[in-house]
Formats: structure tokens, sequence, C-alpha cells
């Protein structure tokens, strides 16, 4: 059954009847259709009646080496050939995840050394959840379990993930979060920096809230915080230069772990191999999926510490824990394959010496002035531009949400993918982009913006 021998209509009336989508209100959909995307080739994506976007988002913040790249379909085939699948419990393995641990432990920090996996960023961040509670109890610590995490994180779908993470809408409809997380202040300067304070005493004051919530519940009862470098869905919230170092400096003085969630960040989008390097901190566990495959095929890698991974082997017990996926050998094979491509073609020196600061500059230079752009910011190839009513008072629309995807529409319509999350536009290109599709990027946001105007 080739998808060819249906038309566009047939495939959303049959989508309409049988497929209900992720983060969608299917009614809205079910009056509108689904854009149908049938294939895509390096940064672009095309949809069935043929029309190219140039996809600002690598997929959903995964695709980092751009679509097309035959490498990555010949090392899954060539892995399905030999073994499509056998499973690392009972005392089993197969050599790609071996061999992409052993990968993973050079390009992580150096006191990174252990990878556990999981099929997605969510179950990455279930396992993370898990294993700093049993590692307290290792321990004997078992009552420092309460975890902190801050309002507006994204940290998955899954249950463990909806109550680390900080959305309030997603959480209204969990019926019952996981107990002993609390939330704290996002560092957002653009909304929450008080008048006249400088970026710096903002960064301070946002990573003293997580000091206070450490007192509060007493730092016997802490046993970790999480947070994203940059947090990603809740609309690149990039802290300043002073926060991430201070959170550390807290976590150290109660000994509360430091749990990083790069399901966005890892993998070269900073212009590091992880925003950890780029932050000079120094955390206990990293989640990571997403561009670990470039989205070829669904693995997560959570990063363990040499703290809690020598407790875990020294101390022993068996960790009650895993996925029939975890460490699967074709997902394996091809994050094996997506690294090489990063690593040959200097992918994350690119971002962090001509892609990043081109891109930034552009935004600056060619988005800000926009008389509905309160704030462009960017780090590495991520990106933002808060949508506002009026520039001086940073006044936004009436209706919540409702400017931004106008901009987002008209930016489609218009050839560029790209994100609107509340009032706040997104980017996350793939790392494959060049001066000249930044160029074509910020053209076509710009005319999207004065559309939207
Ligand atoms: N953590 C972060 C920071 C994310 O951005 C995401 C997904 O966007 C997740 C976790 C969840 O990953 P997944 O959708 O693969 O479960």
């Amino acid at each position: 059954m080739t998808y060819q021998n249906f038309s566009l209509n047939q495939l959303q009336d049959i989508d309409a009847a049988h497929h209900l989508h992720p983060f969608t209100d299917h009614k809205d959909l079910r009056g509108a259709g689904s854009r149908m995307i049938t294939r895509a080739d390096g940064p672009f994506i095309y949809d069935s009646e043929g029309k190219q976007i140039l996809d600002g988002m690598a997929g959903l913040w995964c695709v980092n080496v751009g679509y097309g790249r035959h490498e990555l379909a010949e090392a899954a085939y060539e892995q399905m050939k030999e073994l499509p699948y056998y499973n690392s419990f009972f005392r089993c393995t197969t050599p790609t995840p071996v061999l992409l641990s052993k990968k993973l432990a050079e390009v992580a920090p150096a006191h990174i050394n252990q990878v556990f996996y999981g099929s997605s960023g969510s179950e990455a961040n279930d396992t993370a959840l898990r294993l700093v509670r049993h590692y307290w109890a290792l321990e004997g610590k078992p009552e420092k379990n309460i975890i902190i995490s801050r309002h507006n994180a994204y940290h998955g779908s899954t249950v463990a993930g909806t109550s680390l993470g900080g959305m309030s809408a997603m959480q209204s409809q969990l019926g019952g979060a996981v107990p002993n997380i609390v939330h704290v202040m996002m560092p957002y300067a653009f909304e929450l920096a008080e008048p006249g304070e400088s970026d710096h005493d903002f960064g301070i004051r946002a990573a003293k809230a997580i000091e206070d919530a450490i007192l509060e519940a007493g730092p016997e009862n802490v046993a970790a915080f999480i947070g994203e470098p940059i947090m990603g869905a809740g609309g690149v919230k990039i802290p300043p230069a002073s926060y991430w170092p201070e959170v550390q400096r807290i976590c150290r003085k109660y000994d509360v772990l430091l749990m990083l969630d790069e399901v966005i960040t890892g993998y070269g989008r900073t212009g590091a191999w992880f925003a950890a390097q780029s932050m000079g901190i120094e955390p206990d566990t990293i989640t990571t999926a997403k561009a670990l495959t470039s989205g070829y095929q669904p693995l997560s890698a959570l990063l363990v510490g040499d703290r809690i991974a020598s407790a875990l082997v020294e101390k022993g017990g068996e960790f009650f824990h895993g996925y029939t996926y975890s460490g699967h050998p074709v997902a394996c094979a091809v994050a094996l394959a997506n690294l090489e491509i990063i690593e040959k073609e200097g992918l994350i020196e690119r971002v962090r010496d001509e892609t990043g600061p081109y891109f930034n500059k552009a935004l600056k230079e060619r988005i800000e002035g926009h008389p509905i752009v309160g704030e462009v910011r960017s780090f590495g190839l991520m990106g933002a531009i808060e949508i506002v009513k009026d520039k001086e008072s940073r006044a936004r629309f009436p209706d919540e949400g409702t400017a931004a995807v106008a901009v987002r529409d008209h930016a489609i319509a218009n050839g560029m993918m790209l994100r609107a999350t509340g009032d706040t536009m997104i980017l996350s290109p793939p790392l494959i982009w060049t001066r000249e599709t930044i160029d074509l990027a910020i053209e076509r946001i710009a005319k999207a913006l004065d559309l939207a105007e």
C-alpha cells in the first residue's frame, strides 16, 4: 500500500477517522485537516502538494544532520539484516549499544562514563527520576527524595515526565502527579526581571529560588534539581550567564544532585556536544534523545555521572527498571553513524564559530527592530522571537498566542516552518544550515511578521 494511491483529501479523511495526534485539539483537526509531509531533503520538507518548506524546527528539535542522509538508512539496513533486535537484559547485550556507550563516554563531560538507554526523552527522564531516588536509597538516605524543577519546564509526556515538567495544562489533565516534585520560578528575564534589574542579578535571583525551595523542604529531604539548560518547548528561554554556575554552587552546598535535561540541547545545538560544556557545569545526569540519532530512529540515552554509577556498581542490588527497547541495536547503529557525520562534517564547531553567531546577528539586525517584536534571543542554533503589541511597554496582543500563530501560519504559507508557543516564536534548525539558509529563513520570517502586523 503506497500513499501515492490516495488523494490528499482521502488521506485527511482517513487521518480524521482513525489517527489521534499528540498535543492536538481533535475537534479543530477534524475541521481543517492535517498538512501531509511526504518527503524531505537537506534542510527542506515537502508536503503532499509538492510545496517546499524550509524546516526551522529540525522536525521537532531533532533532525540535526538534515534530511536524506543515506548513510543513516544504510546503517539501519545493515544492522537489521545482521540482527534486527536483541535485548540488553539478563546478562546479554549486542555490539552497537556497547560501542555507542563508549563513544558517548568520550564526548560527554569527563566525569560521565555510563549510559542507560530508552526510546524517548520522556522515558529517559523516567529513568533519571527513578535513578536519583534509587541512588539516595543506596546511600542510606531514602528520605532525600524531593526533586525541584521549574514552572513551564518540559520534561516529557509520560506521567513522570509531566510531573517533573511545569506545564500547568499538562498537569491539570494528569489527575495526580508523582509525589515530591516542587516547582520554582524559571530564569525568564523578558517577563520576570524587575525594572532596572541587571541580567546578572536576575540570574542570581532565579537561582536563589532553588535555594529557597531546598531550605523550605530541608536539604536532608531534597534529592535533586532538574532543568533544561535552555528551556525549549517553554519558549527558548536562555538564562543569564550567572544562572547555571550559581545553580551548581547551590546544589553542591546542600548536596543536591544536578540533573540536566539536554533532550533538545544535546549533540551540538549549543555549539558544544552538550550544553553542560557550553555553560561550564558538571551535572550528575544528562538526559538526551532526539539528535542522538537526528530523529532517524527513536532512541534516548541517560548519561550517568560517576558518583551515581559507582554507587550502583559498588553497592550492587538490582535496579528494577528497563525497557524492551533499551539499547535497541538498530537505533544504536544509526546513532553511531549519526555521531560520525556530526564529527566528520565539523557541525558542532560550525555552530559555535560560524552559524551560531551569524544566526544571532541576523536575528538582532533584521528581526528585532520589527514593530511587533519585543526581543530576539539565541544560543547556538536555538532562537526565540517575542511577539508584542507594543514595543516600548512590551504589552502583548489581547488573546494569548493568536498573533504568534498568525506569524507562524504566514511563515508556513511563505515556505518557512517555525513554531509558536504562547506569544513566542521558536526556532531550532538543523545544524547543516549555512549563512545562505539563515538569510533565506530571516527573509521569510520578516515577511511573515509584516503580514501579521
Ligand atoms: N525533555 C525535553 C527538554 C524535551 O524537549 C522533550 C521533548 O521535546 C522531552 C524531554 C521528551 O522527549 P520525547 O518527546 O522524546 O519523549
